[in-house]
């Protein structure tokens, strides 16, 4: 079902995925292997550069500019990795479509 309900969709996630990192090797970033908590550490980074960009009363776009920095992140992270993140996506949002209201928790 999961296969079938998406199929008419199009979903790019493993494109940005290979663009992010492609031209973050491009770039440099990749000539020495990194470690995972340096990797992890920055995508985080990205989400507090959000957050300050809402606490400074920053603009929907620049909000957008750090969630998006965080993203390319995350892909070139996968990219890196081989982690097919577009597969495990659809894979979460089924598994979350049939969880219960709230997931069951309290908060
Ligand atoms: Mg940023």
């Amino acid at each position: 079902m999961c296969k079938k309900q998406n199929d008419n969709k199009s979903w790019k996630i493993n494109k940005f995925i290979s663009e992010c990192h492609r031209i973050a090797r491009k770039k440099g970033w990749w000539d020495r292997e990194r470690n995972e908590g340096e990797l992890i550490a920055l995508m985080h980074s990205e989400l507090s550069e959000a957050l300050e960009a809402m606490r400074n009363h920053g603009t929907k776009d620049s909000i957008a500019e750090e969630l998006a920095d965080c993203c390319i992140r995350i892909f070139d992270y996968c990219g890196a990795r081989g982690i097919d993140l577009e597969k495990t996506l659809l894979k979460k949002i089924e598994y979350n479509k049939a969880r219960p209201y709230r997931h069951g928790k309290k908060f």
